[in-house]
């Protein structure tokens, strides 16, 4: 079994490198935690892979940590039943035949106590006791679903922690043993972008960087600062240096001046990358980011 290889396309589909292949992880059970009704198989991921372990020998369990209740036209309650219904035959058809419900509100697993889904995740872990947990991964970046990011971060939480016999030790009152999983694979967008790059510059005329740097300079509580002439020369005159245009003007303006410097460099650096005198950069999402191929379809062929 160890020798077969495993593929992961989907970081080499955003990135363009080339990714090395894994082997499949020897092993018997395989415990996949995910938020959703349908996140066996969305964002790219991971059927193939849970199918390809259950071929494999492995059994599998799915958690559903939320209860799906705005994913569908049939109000909240019939969408949970018909959704956990429907995760369970979707399923089967991977192999896995038992899916756990958590029920935590969907789409609202922001203000939930992370603490207590990390906890039911640690228990599930030491009563399934998997080899390999599939899940999110929590360190995705631009994921704006926050049950993806939540239970993302609860399970590698939960995985790093259910071996440890010092915590939630009440656990093994109910017959579970702690256990730790020897693998974990985080699926994510990483066509969302690998971290924070900016992917836009937008240009500034000469007004509009005025208008920044006079919008900044109004914060006086914060950024007015008389005496950073005196400290900034200070500390330039320990280097052997000296600065005139700055020790030429009073201290008040001598503020203003340094919250001039400091806006202007910045839209100048930023515009010298776009080859405009002056820019900002921002990390850009459109309608159609979700979904790249259509994005890509509409692109080539909408008139
Ligand atoms: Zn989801």
């Amino acid at each position: 079994m160890c020798k077969w290889l495993l593929w992961m396309a989907v970081a080499a589909a955003a990135t363009g490198q080339p990714l090395p292949l894994g082997e499949l992880p020897r092993g018997k059970v395989v415990l996949i935690a995910q938020p959703h009704h349908d996140d066996h198989t969305t964002d790219y991921g991971m059927g193939g892979f849970i199918a390809r372990l259950i071929e494999n020998g492995y059994r599998g369990v799915y958690i559903r940590a939320s209860n799906d209740e705005k994913d569908g036209r049939n109000g909240y309650a019939q969408n949970d039943i018909i959704n956990l219904r429907e995760a369970r035959a979707g399923l089967r058809h991977l192999g896995v035949d038992e899916v756990v419900s958590l029920n935590w509100r969907n789409d609202f697993m922001n203000p939930i106590p992370l603490n207590e889904l990390r906890e039911q995740l640690i228990f599930l872990i030491r009563k399934y006791k998997p080899d390999v947990v599939l899940g999110h991964n929590p360190w995705e970046h631009y994921q704006k679903n926050p049950d993806h990011r939540n239970v993302g971060r609860a399970l590698v939480e939960a995985y790093w922690m259910a071996g440890d016999r010092n915590v939630h030790p009440e656990h093994f009152a109910l017959g579970v043993t702690p256990h730790a999983a020897r693998h974990f694979y985080g699926k994510g967008r990483l066509d969302w972008g690998l971290g924070q790059q900016s992917n836009v510059a937008i240009a500034l005329n000469e007004t509009q960087q005025r208008k920044k740097e006079l919008a900044i300079a109004a914060h006086r509580n914060v950024y007015h600062n008389p005496g950073a002439k005196k400290a900034y020369l200070a500390a330039l005159a320990g280097e052997g240096k000296a600065l005139p245009e700055l020790a030429a003007v009073d201290d008040n303006t001598a503020s203003d001046l340094i919250l001039h410097w400091w806006m202007n460099w910045i839209s100048r650096d930023i515009g010298r990358r776009a080859g405009v005198k002056y820019a900002e950069d921002y990390y850009h999402l459109d309608r159609w980011d979700d979904l790249p191929g259509l994005r890509n379809y509409l692109q080539r062929n909408a008139r």
